[in-house]
């Protein structure tokens, strides 16, 4: 049954592994019940990255948007959520999206929320978001600010991974690479807990 799902419900104890971009996503789709289109790709994809199959997607995503009934569910999304996992149309198997198309592909017009927050945002909303995710340092919100300001999106995102996972201070900022991929930053970050 596709009602109750221990992994599509356990997606939200992984949020804090989630980078800014799905954090984002997530945020918006627990306040809106909803996502936009390319939103949905990021995020469904970024799922599959995680290891959902697609009927674990399907809880996911109909347990989510709690104000849709089943057969606008059914029309609407549930196609696209599986056709994001290969088993409809084309069948082709889609990958996770990486940081470089996130960045440089589709880019959100406005309304739309999707993409890399290091290069969508304005200067004062990334900062009111940084603070919000708990970067309280007014050096290290400078320097993310400055990263995104200077194009340099997945560096700005390795430092903030490496600010709110405490790297910094342990004086081993070399521990990562800088990010290529949403699905990389989740895994190191689970990894650091190990
Ligand atoms: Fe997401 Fe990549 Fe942007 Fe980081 S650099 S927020 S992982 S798209």
């Amino acid at each position: 049954s596709i009602i109750s799902n221990p992994i599509a419900d356990n997606v939200h104890q992984l949020v804090d592994h989630f980078p800014l971009c799905m954090q984002h996503l997530y945020q918006n789709l627990c306040e809106n019940h909803h996502l936009k289109h390319y939103a949905r790709i990021q995020f469904n994809l970024f799922l599959k990255g995680i290891g959902l199959t697609v009927e674990e997607s399907l809880a996911f995503w109909k347990k989510s948007f709690s104000e849709i009934d089943e057969s606008k569910f059914q029309r609407d999304y549930a196609y696209n959520i599986r056709h994001n996992y290969g088993v409809e149309g084309k069948r082709q198997d889609y990958k996770p999206l990486n940081c470089m198309s996130l960045i440089t592909k589709h880019r959100p017009n406005s309304g739309e929320i999707h993409g890399c927050p290091f290069r969508e945002f304005s200067q004062p909303n990334l900062r009111t978001k940084l603070v919000q995710m708990g970067v309280r340092n007014e050096e290290h919100i400078r320097e993310i600010l400055n990263l995104a300001e200077e194009e340099h999106y997945q560096v700005a995102c390795t430092k903030y991974f490496e600010i709110t996972k405490g790297l910094l201070d342990k004086n081993n900022d070399n521990i990562i690479e800088t990010i290529e991929h949403p699905n990389e930053y989740l895994n190191a970050s689970v990894l650091l807990e190990k």
